[in-house]
């Protein structure tokens, strides 16, 4: 049997880039997965085809992250429909950047409601379905830690609230055998950090130890790691996946 047999995951995000990953290597794992996206419904429904192939069942959510109702709605359908909700993964995200002077309050309140109020009333939400064994992953981003150039101010201060996030859940889950952990990806090819984007991917590259860009795939194996029984004991960590970047 496979690792995650008889589970059920909601990917926040997983039309695309990392979330899709994470969602079709849960359901490879053997987990059923319900994936959110905001606009890209004709690629959501695409994942959760392809995910339906594979014998899982598969759920396409539209739920924009930002809407204060949206996240609990998503996490109440996916427990409704598949009967149970074991893995909460928070990845759905923005990339604001910028001078600045030109960040606005809107932008503030936005980004802030994606990344961390979203994730937050997630969490809480998933907590009353999830049982013993109950996962909850976020993907925050290495640029948490560490900021190398200008421009990102917003997107690093929303990114470092989640290791907050992580720590406060893995205390209020804990006893319930719930576990919370932070994954920080570092430069990955995706739509919003495409590798061949010439002279932008190329400083990126220059400021890792591996001299590349980091994979969707390879976000979404420690992902899996964590979702399944050998990440059982592992709960309130960060692990920062970002080819050597932040070394
Ligand atoms: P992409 O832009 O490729 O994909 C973003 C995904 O998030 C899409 O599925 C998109 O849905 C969804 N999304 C965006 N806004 C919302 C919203 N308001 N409500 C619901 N879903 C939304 O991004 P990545 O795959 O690169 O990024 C995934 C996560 O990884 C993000 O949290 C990002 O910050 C983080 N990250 C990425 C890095 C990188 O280099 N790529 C580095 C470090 C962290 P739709 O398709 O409908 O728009």
């Amino acid at each position: 049997t496979l690792p995650l047999s008889g589970k059920a995951a909601l990917v926040t995000g997983g039309s695309r880039g990392i979330g899709a990953a994470v969602a079709r290597r849960l359901a490879a794992d053997g987990a059923d997965v319900a994936l959110t996206y905001v606009s890209a419904e004709g690629r959501a429904k695409e994942v959760a085809e392809d995910i339906r192939a594979t014998g899982r069942r598969a759920l396409a959510i539209q739920a924009d992250s930002a809407s204060a109702t949206d996240p609990v709605e998503a996490v109440h359908r996916t427990a409704r429909e598949f009967g149970r909700l074991d893995i909460l993964v928070n990845n759905a995200g923005i990339f604001p950047n910028g001078p600045l002077a030109d960040v606005t309050v809107a932008e503030i309140d936005r980004t802030l409601a994606i990344h961390v109020r979203a994730a937050l009333l997630g969490a809480q939400a998933a907590a009353g379905h999830m049982t013993d064994g109950g996962r909850i992953v976020t993907i925050g981003s290495n640029l948490a830690e560490r900021v190398p150039g200008p421009g990102i101010t917003l997107y690093a201060a929303s990114k470092s609230a989640l290791s907050g996030l992580t720590r406060g859940l893995a205390r209020d889950l804990g006893a319930r055998g719930i576990t919370a952990n932070l994954v920080q990806p570092g430069s990955t090819d995706t739509e919003m950090n495409p590798a061949d984007s010439g002279a932008r991917a190329d400083a990126q590259r220059a400021l890792s130890a591996l001299g590349r860009y980091g994979t969707p795939e390879g976000i979404a194996a420690i992902v899996a790691h964590l979702a399944g029984p050998d990440g059982s004991g592992t709960t309130g960590s960060v692990f920062t996946v970002d080819g050597g970047t932040n070394a």
